[in-house]
């Protein structure tokens, strides 16, 4: 019987890891067929900025137009391409289409829009990498200070060294450096003191307890001040009511991004949004 039930048991096992290969493959194919066939797009969410009560900057999020990839969210086909490599030309797809963004975004305005573009770990890792974004840079003709980059404490699990320098020489062209889903890794101070960066980005996870316990509201005060004191900025994502968005206000955060303020939205869309917001001003 045991032996029955064993057979069983690894029967089952053996079929949800299929599943899970199945499932890895088809998002695979999807995102080789999406890059093939331009079905990616990018969505704009905008980053608000407390002191000057305007919108400052905004985050390229990845979508896709593909069937194939239908149901499938951001996360699950960033967790794959990372798995296969194709993150690379993901990235680098996004790079360049955020940055044309950005030169259109910024063609009759007299106040700066920043774009922040997300790169995973494994783009950092290339050894093209710099090159390839001043390269893009130049292509598309924008300036530096106009995009700024979103890493992860991922980022520098490898090659800690390297990466450091790769994102020193970013910056010394005047590209910001933002430290994305702050206090979800495990060793956020460390990256907070050893790494060229100039905004923490404090995690959404943070601040959906915040309301609910004052153990939270202090560890994020905490946050801001001690970001404050060693010269940082701090950016904080998921906002997604008016009490929070008062909250924060008053822990002094200097940027707020989330639902609250407006989910994502295409490029005809968040072009509208600030442009209504400096009417409104
Ligand atoms: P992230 O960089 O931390 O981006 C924030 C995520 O939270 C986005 O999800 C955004 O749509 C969502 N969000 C923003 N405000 C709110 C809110 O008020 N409430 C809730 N519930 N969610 C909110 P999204 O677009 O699905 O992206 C998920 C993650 O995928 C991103 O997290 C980022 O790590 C990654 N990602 C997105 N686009 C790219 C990309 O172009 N390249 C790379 N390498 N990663 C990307
Ligand atoms: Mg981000
Ligand atoms: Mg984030
Ligand atoms: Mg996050």
């Amino acid at each position: 019987k045991a032996k029955a039930s064993g057979r069983n048991n690894y029967h089952i096992f053996d079929e949800s890891i299929q599943q899970a290969i199945n499932e890895k493959a088809l998002i695979k194919n999807g995102i080789r067929e999406a890059l093939k066939d331009d079905l990616f797009e990018l969505m704009y969410q905008p980053l608000f900025d407390l002191r000057e009560w305007r919108t400052t900057s905004v985050e390229a999020l990845l979508r896709s137009k593909s069937a194939a990839l239908a149901g499938k969210t951001t996360l699950d086909i960033i967790e794959v391409a990372e798995q296969t490599g194709q993150i690379v030309k993901i990235d680098k797809w996004v790079f360049k289409k955020a940055c044309q963004f950005a030169k259109i975004i910024n063609q009759d305005s007299d106040e700066r829009i920043k774009v922040s573009i997300n790169v995973s770990s494994f783009q950092i890792g290339q050894s093209d990498f710099v090159k390839f974004i001043k390269n893009a840079l130049t292509e598309v003709g924008v300036s530096p200070r106009c995009i700024e980059l979103e890493i992860t404490e991922t980022v520098m699990m490898d090659s800690f060294e390297a990466n450091r320098q790769k994102l020193d020489e970013l910056r010394q062209l005047g590209i910001h450096i933002h430290l994305d889903d702050f206090g979800t890794g495990f060793s956020s101070l460390n990256y907070m003191k050893n790494l060229p960066i100039d905004d923490v980005k404090i995690d959404k996870s943070f601040i959906d307890s915040m309301l609910h316990s004052e153990r939270d509201q202090k560890i994020t005060k905490a946050i801001v001040d001690l970001a404050h004191n060693i010269g940082l900025k701090v950016t904080v994502e998921g906002v997604e009511s008016e009490a929070q968005f008062e909250m924060l206000r008053t822990y002094e955060c200097d940027v707020l991004q989330g639902y609250f303020i407006s989910k994502p939205l295409s490029e005809d869309d968040i072009i509208a949004f600030i442009q209504n917001e400096k009417v409104k001003r």
